[in-house]
């Protein structure tokens, strides 16, 4: 199989560019100045779990007086606790390569910087992140890659199954997402068949002129291939997919909407919108070499992961280690449903075995919290979430859980809520430090005192069955 087809024939519809600027600029400018009334009606009409419509949000996007910006964030905090509760969702990144042909301005990992050191895990070093991993208490990992013709799909795919099989004590890895370079419809079928989670593409950048000045050489340089990438996952069948935007690189209220105009895409394609959004914001790089033209402030941002929430009620919104604790804290009560935690991004870095060599270790970008997965969960039971595992959708074949969760009645409590406790609950009895164990079983019980009737007896006898040592109890 080649890894890029020369010849590509965009095969229907559903591949054809999405995207018009135009139209988009011109909902953010006819929708100028919106009154109190406009952008309560707006919010009203998510909080009735409605996907909003491109001028809706454009009338968010548009509303920027410190009354109407906090009107929307309280929305938000109110959409989040209505669909998704309390449980916020954990995962770690392992980079398996820095291996790249592609020339991101804004990225380590460039072809042409000369200063990085490229580093792919060999396979021993591969499994011995995959333990060091599960040692923690991981379950879920997304392998990232760069982009290079070394890491094919039947490369990735043979990743993805070899993570699968590290198994360290009561530690095993249950959902495999990825982020790594777009492929055709073949490739992702290989991948998909490895029995991966979700695949994540982002865009960077949705505005054509600004995607062609950052990504100058290289496959990626080709702005229809990134875009119609995940249409090509789903054709192969791979229908749990991650878009997303870096935010830094234009302007940011016309990638809130891009985004928003690539769910609908998708909406009308296959009747899904993608599982996840991720909004990484741009962080300095070795050989960064951008201006700050578009960098966001940190209220800029958190705006807009609200007006995202609102917008896509029934979407998971990923936030991750590039931001620093407060944004995440802030965030956590109004947008975001999954996070990283305990994340290293240099290559090899979550083992410590000394032959792997310290100077090898290179990482992407700076990260802002280099808190442990102990420590994150310890701060969000403080905060009276409920941290989870939960891998029970893929695996039971509830695909598209995200709208389930949102449009099933009872879906959470039958279904979210007790999986989130019993992965807690095993947490706790493997890995939690005395304190953070304390503190779980608290917010467990809390949980399951506010646990409908018909679920409690069940739920309560499978945290027994977890106490006396069985593990992977899902419903
Ligand atoms: N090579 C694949 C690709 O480009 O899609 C996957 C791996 S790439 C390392 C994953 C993501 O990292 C990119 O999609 C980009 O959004 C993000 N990224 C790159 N440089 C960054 C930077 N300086 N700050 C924050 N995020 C960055
Ligand atoms: Fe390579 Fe991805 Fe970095 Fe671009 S963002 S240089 S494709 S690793």
């Amino acid at each position: 199989m080649k890894f890029y087809p020369e010849t590509y024939k965009l095969p229907d519809v559903s591949m054809q560019p999405f995207i018009d600027a135009d139209e988009l600029w011109g909902y953010i400018q006819s929708t100028a100045k919106p009154t109190m009334e406009q952008v309560e009606k707006v919010i009203q009409h998510a909080l009735s779990k409605n996907r909003l419509t491109l001028e809706e949000t454009a009338v968010l996007i548009n509303a920027d007086t410190p009354e109407m910006i906090e009107m929307i964030k309280q929305g938000a905090r109110t959409l989040k606790e209505q669909v998704y509760g309390k449980r916020i969702v954990l995962f770690a990144p392992l980079y398996v390569g820095n291996y790249c042909s592609n020339n991101c301005r804004y990225c380590g990992f460039k072809a042409s910087n000369k200063s990085a050191v490229r580093k792919t895990l060999t396979k021993d070093e591969l499994i011995e992140n995959v333990k060091a991993l599960e040692e923690h208490g991981q379950k879920r990992l997304i392998l990232v890659f760069g982009e290079h013709r070394i890491y094919s799909a039947d490369f990735i795919a043979d990743t993805v199954k070899t993570v699968y099989s590290v198994k360290k004590d009561h530690g095993e890895i249950r959902r495999v997402n990825i982020n790594a370079a777009p492929f055709d419809i073949e490739g992702f079928k290989i991948i998909g068949e490895s029995g991966i989670g979700t695949y994540q593409v982002f865009q960077e950048t949705y505005h054509p002129e600004t995607y062609a000045k950052c990504h100058e050489s290289g496959k990626k340089a080709d702005y229809n291939w990134r875009l119609n990438a995940l249409d090509r996952a789903m054709e192969a069948g791979i229908d749990d997919v991650g878009i997303g935007a870096l935010f830094g690189l234009y302007d940011w209220r016309f990638e809130v909407m891009a985004l928003l105009r690539h769910v609908n895409h998708f909406e009308a394609c296959y009747n899904v919108g993608p599982h996840t959004i991720s909004f990484p914001r741009i962080q300095d790089a070795s050989e960064y070499d951008l201006d700050d033209k578009y960098k966001l402030t940190d209220q800029e941002f958190t705006r807009l992961i609200a007006i995202l929430r609102l917008a896509v009620p029934y979407t998971g919104l990923i936030l991750t280690a590039r931001e620093s604790r407060k944004v995440r804290d802030e965030v956590l009560s109004f947008g975001c449903s999954q996070i990283d935690a305990g994340t290293k991004l240099e290559i090899g870095a979550y083992s410590e075995n000394p032959h792997v060599d310290q100077n090898l270790h290179k990482e992407q970008f700076k990260i802002n919290d280099d808190r442990t997965l102990n420590e994150v969960i310890d701060e969000l039971l403080d905060g009276d979430y409920l941290p989870s595992f939960c891998t029970a959708c893929y695996r039971k074949g509830r695909t598209g859980q995200h709208f389930m969760e949102f449009s099933v009645p009872g879906f959470i409590k039958k279904f979210c809520t007790p999986n989130a406790i019993l992965t807690l609950a095993e947490y706790i009895v493997d890995y939690a430090t005395e304190s953070t164990a304390k503190k779980g079983w608290q917010v467990i019980e809390r949980n399951l005192n506010e646990m409908d009737d018909n679920y409690l007896p069940e739920v309560r006898n499978r945290i027994e069955r977890i106490k006396q040592g069985e593990r992977d109890l899902y419903f």
